[in-house]
């Protein structure tokens, strides 16, 4: 087990675009399980590379009872290598996001509701799949790592997370039963 610890905001390894992971790759497995390790720690809804430090296109995503989203849907673990997504309908909602890498804040940022993702595993194989709401934000989070974005930069409604949980969270997810059933 090896928890590595988590690139912060203002790291520049956060802002690059990470590069394409090419098969073979013989650090691939170890870097995928320091990412798992370190996502469990954390408590984190998903990690990706470069939140370890390393500019390379992989990123976990995983959710089950998460206490920092506590109204997430379950996402069973994927491990995407070289992952990207497209919209598949034309609809947007407003998803409050916090990162391991900006820590204490939440802020809104418009995500897709409807997308693909297509990734590669970690032999090499491709595949793609279809998510909506919550998911699909939290992979297009994931993705933006690898794009060397994060969400605060263009969130908007910025609050501590405690503020969130105080005074925030019933509300958005009254607005989350609305836009996404
Ligand atoms: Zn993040």
């Amino acid at each position: 087990m090896t928890v590595r610890s988590i690139a912060q905001r203002g790291n520049k390894v956060l802002s690059l675009l990470a590069a394409k992971v090419e098969f073979p790759d013989a650090t691939l497995a170890q870097l995928v399980e320091d990412l798992r390790d370190t996502m469990i720690h954390a408590s984190g809804a998903g990690i990706a590379a470069p939140q370890i430090g390393v500019s390379k296109q992989v990123c976990i995503v995983e959710v089950r009872k998460n206490p920092r989203y506590p109204y997430f849907p379950e996402i069973p673990r994927v491990v995407l290598v070289n992952p990207s997504w497209r919209a598949t309908s034309d609809s947007r909602f407003e998803h409050y996001e916090g990162c391991l890498s900006v820590p204490q804040l939440r802020g809104k940022v418009m995500r897709n509701t409807d997308i693909v993702v297509n990734y590669w595993d970690v032999d090499g194989k491709s595949h793609s799949f279809e998510t909506q709401g919550i998911a699909a934000a939290v992979f297009q989070h994931e993705i933006d790592h690898l794009l060397g974005e994060l969400f605060i930069d263009k969130a908007f409604d910025v609050c501590s997370e405690k503020e969130f949980f105080e005074n925030k969270v019933q509300e958005y997810q009254a607005y989350l039963q609305k836009v996404l059933s």
